[in-house]
């Protein structure tokens, strides 16, 4: 099997006044389809940093990533939109919902973006909503839900279609203990079910046991990667 990202010698630098902080320092890894990592560090690690550059939200300083074959760096503004709609979800700490759409809308959005017709992506968003317990929130605006109803119908619009790899920043972070479970429960779920590939980015430690993989990281580097025998689970 090929890895689905390669991380080459990947640097960021920040420019800050008469200095420059190395946000990323040099890091090269694997990820095989399939896993679900999790990339822990402590606030300031350089995990956002790291997000940011593997999604194509951010061009590198030096060094590459490879997604699939393609070195996304290298992509116009215009095909990484094409190439992060077909193949790439996102999931937020802050849930970023739309806050003028219903829950039905905002999971429905991203099918709409790919083109196909709003009564088909209305359709395909209630199933979607009902899969994450959210079938009696259908109509209700962001502001009208708690936390973790709205991350339910960040995740719906995450997965919906189908992404081949799914990318979250601390989704847990505004999150109590056991709705953080009922997250990540449903992220595994959907994850196996359609045999995507998760990074997750976390400072919380006892998220590992959802994880295949577990890459810490300080100061920028990679200072532990990990991973896990499924037989011993
Ligand atoms: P984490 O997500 O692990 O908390 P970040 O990736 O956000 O860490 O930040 C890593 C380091 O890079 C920190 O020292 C942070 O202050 C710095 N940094 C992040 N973004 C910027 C930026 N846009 N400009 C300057 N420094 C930044
Ligand atoms: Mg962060």
């Amino acid at each position: 099997m090929k890895p689905i990202i390669r991380v080459q010698n990947l640097r960021k630098e920040y420019p800050v006044k008469y200095e420059s902080v190395i946000a990323l320092d040099n890091i090269s890894f694997d990820i095989m389809p399939g896993e679900l990592c999790c990339i822990f560090g402590t606030s300031g690690s350089g995990k956002s940093t790291l997000l940011n550059q593997l999604a194509g939200l951010e061009k590198p300083t030096s060094g590459q990533v490879i997604i699939g074959g393609i070195p996304i760096s290298l992509l116009s503004e215009k095909d990484l939109a094409i190439f992060r709609q077909r193949y790439l979800g996102f999931i937020f700490q802050s849930y970023n919902l739309m806050e003028t759409m219903t829950a039905l809308e905002n999971t429905a959005l991203p099918l709409m973006f790919k083109g196909i017709n709003k009564k088909q992506a209305i359709k395909q968003a209630r199933e979607m909503l009902k899969t994450v317990g959210l079938e009696h929130r259908l109509s209700h605006y962001p502001k009208e839900m708690s936390g973790g109803q709205q991350q339910r119908v960040g995740i719906a619009r995450a997965f919906i279609t189908k992404p081949k790899i799914v990318f979250a920043d601390e989704p847990t972070g505004n999150l109590d203990t056991k709705t953080t479970l009922e997250v990540m429960d449903m992220i595994k779920s959907f994850a196996e079910q359609y045999n995507q590939t998760i990074i997750l980015v976390t400072h919380e430690k006892n998220l590992s046991k959802y994880a295949t993989r577990v890459i810490t990281i300080a100061d920028g580097k990679i200072i532990s990667d990990e991973r896990k025998d499924k037989s011993n689970e």
